[in-house]
């Protein structure tokens, strides 16, 4: 096997024990890497009745077969496993810098199960793997820990690391990586901290990497970076971040309002755009290893109420999370609540959606001053948020902490009310793209994907810009945003090629400029899988069914593949002001098309055959 080390750690925090294992060739070439071989392994070996916070629960760590080599966004890593958020199957792309490190260590990731007895940390360098005691970092931020890590090992030594929350099991946490990268979806941080895990640290010792053709590699490689580099989009990311486009959506209607309840701000796109942060609180650009796009921000807020020193600044999704959906366009505000969620460690997505959820509920008097340990929860109090809820959230403190710390969907079933203005697929709150005016195609793969509202999960939201077109497997659709044409067809090769970002760990803003053959030769002149575009696309067909597969096992069915009211009701103002989305028949479309069945939810049995999945269909069918 080249350039994947077909080794991976498997980590008994139970038993204290660390064993490497060699993995079958086969795995990588039917599922690919990163989030495909995770749910690969996690179907051989996880515990599908154990709880997601449980010892038993396996939380894995996994590169994708391009990590550690210098080609522009290619060495991102997944974490997956149950998420307690949903208690279904989530996966989390990461960028930043842990796979190169863990690649030339010598794994293509690791596993770990069990609880330790007392607060730990994974450590490993080369072949020596242990875990420590790290009982001194308990109860710190996550921002605090990473440096203290760094000055005890160094500071070439690649980190991870939970915040408050994860200890305290807040089921949006995250797990940080060199303090500014995060593992933001789905929750891993609580499973982390469930295991009693607060930080893995990781450093190889040399960078040696074997391809099956490096000299091709190397030709390959110096068209690619800078094609990535010179695209016009990627100008647009390294000037103006991930938040440069806000107009253009704001007036497309994608930038969610108030909790979803409007569709046009203008105020705000101006306020909040990426242009403004460059033009007042950015000092910095930053990048994950090996990416010359650069979309990260660094930022310093020098006074007012939100001064913070240089450090890592808000991308799209926290700009809007704690702007437009809770009501404010205080762009320095979100700065320091994008910090604050950081370091106490939980997800900016879920963190803003449940608290824009909080908010409808108290104006609509669903929430009362009795379940809020008598905090008021008023659209655009950035002030409340960051002073009283973030912190009362991390900790789980009082009523407030508790009932906001499991999410939005737990939140409303406990107090029996709100559930129509949740803003969720399968229990994950959906990222701030509204597909009632990003695109309704969008809507359709936020239902569908396995592990909830994702915009990155596949590239739908780029289809429907008109920013992917991949004739040589014949998708040349001119989608027209905010109708149903076309985009089940379209769905059912996004899904697929967003089943290969994930798995092979390559960042969408960069794998965007990546044509189908190019995309065929670097798996073939890389790991050497032998493949042609339509073995890639099986492949990465193949990685969404198993998913699939593995939500139904966890007990999901067709009912879980859908949106909530809100998100389905039309808009009331923008551009997509009464627009109805077609959701169900794109949804029966798509189930056609991929020969779902429409109550399972999952592959029928011939088409699990035809795509060598015979001995997984006996489990399911
Ligand atoms: S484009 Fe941004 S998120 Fe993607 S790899 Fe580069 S720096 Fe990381």
């Amino acid at each position: 096997m080249k350039a994947n080390t077909g080794k991976i750690i498997d980590v008994d925090l139970s038993a204290g024990t660390v064993k490497v294992e060699q993995l079958p060739e086969e795995y990588y070439t039917k599922y690919i890497g990163g989030s495909g071989l995770a749910a690969k392994l996690f179907w051989e070996r996880g515990n599908f009745d154990a709880d997601a916070l449980s010892p038993e629960a396996m939380l894995l760590f996994m590169n994708g077969p391009f990590a550690g080599l210098k080609l522009s966004g290619a060495s991102r890593h997944s974490t997956a496993g149950r998420s307690p958020l949903t208690g279904g199957w989530g996966d989390s792309s990461c960028g930043g810098f842990l796979a190169p490190e863990l690649r030339y260590a010598g794994y293509d990731g690791f596993i770990l199960t069990g609880k330790a007895a007392q607060p730990s940390l994974l450590l490993i360098e080369d072949d020596k793997i242990e875990i420590l005691d790290a009982s001194e970092y308990w109860g710190q931020g996550a921002t605090q820990v990473t440096e203290s890590l760094k000055k005890r090992f160094g500071k070439a030594y690649r980190t991870l690391v939970i915040g408050p929350a994860g200890e305290n099991l807040v089921r949006y946490s995250i797990i940080l990586n060199e303090g500014h990268h995060a593992t933001g979806r789905a929750g891993f941080g609580a499973v982390m901290g469930s295991k009693n895990l607060k930080a893995i640290v990781v450093k190889a010792s040399k960078k040696k990497m074997e391809l099956v053709d490096p000299e091709r590699f190397e030709e390959l490689r110096k068209e690619l970076n800078p094609k990535i580099r010179e695209a016009l989009a990627s100008d647009v990311l390294h000037e103006n971040g991930t938040a440069a486009n806000l107009i253009g959506g704001m007036y497309a209607g994608d930038v969610p309002i108030r909790n979803w309840t409007s569709n046009f701000w203008e105020e705000a796109a101006d306020a909040l755009t990426g242009s403004t942060l460059t033009e007042t609180y950015l000092t910095k650009r930053g990048a994950c290893a090996y990416c010359n796009i650069a979309c990260k921000r660094i930022v310093e807020v020098k006074e007012g109420p939100w001064a913070i020193p240089e450090g890592p600044g808000p991308e799209y999704e926290t700009i809007v999370s704690f702007g437009t959906l809770i009501g404010s366009i205080d762009l320095a505000a979100t700065c320091k609540a994008g910090r604050l969620c950081n370091d106490l460690g939980i997800d900016t997505i879920s963190t803003g959606g449940t608290i824009a959820w909080a908010m409808e509920a108290f104006e609509k008097g669903d929430l009362t001053k009795d379940d809020t340990d008598g905090v008021e929860l008023n659209w655009g109090d950035l002030e409340t948020v960051i002073d009283v809820i973030l912190p009362k959230i991390a900790a789980r403190e009082g009523k407030l902490g508790e009932l906001l710390a499991n999410g939005s969907v737990a939140a409303s079933k406990k107090i029996g009310k709100g559930a129509d203005y949740t803003v969720h697929a399968k229990g994950l709150e959906a990222p701030m793209h509204d597909p009632r005016g990003g695109g309704h195609g969008m809507a359709l793969t936020y239902a569908v994907e396995a592990r909830g509202a994702c915009h990155v999960a596949d590239p739908m939201l780029f289809a429907e810009m008109g920013a992917r077109y991949y004739p040589e497997i014949g998708f040349e659709y001119e989608l027209e945003p905010r109708t149903d044409e076309n985009k089940a067809e379209a769905a059912v090769d996004m899904v697929a090629f967003g089943a290969i970002e994930n798995s092979a760990c390559f960042c969408q803003f960069a794998d965007a400029e990546v044509t189908i053959p190019e995309w065929v030769e670097l798996f073939n002149i890389v790991p050497g899988y032998e493949w042609d575009a339509e073995e890639m696309m099986r492949a990465g067909r193949r990685v969404f069914y198993l998913k699939r597969m593995i939500n139904y096992r966890f007990g999901r069915t067709a009912d879980d593949d859908k949106l909530t009211k809100r998100m389905l009701e039309p808009a009331t103002d923008g551009e997509p002001e009464g627009v109805e989305i077609n959701f169900e028949g794109m949804k029966q479309r798509f189930y056609e098309l991929m020969k779902i069945d429409p109550e399972k939810a999952i592959p029928v049995k011939e088409v699990l055959v035809e795509y060598d999945m015979a001995d997984e269909a006996g489990a399911v069918w």
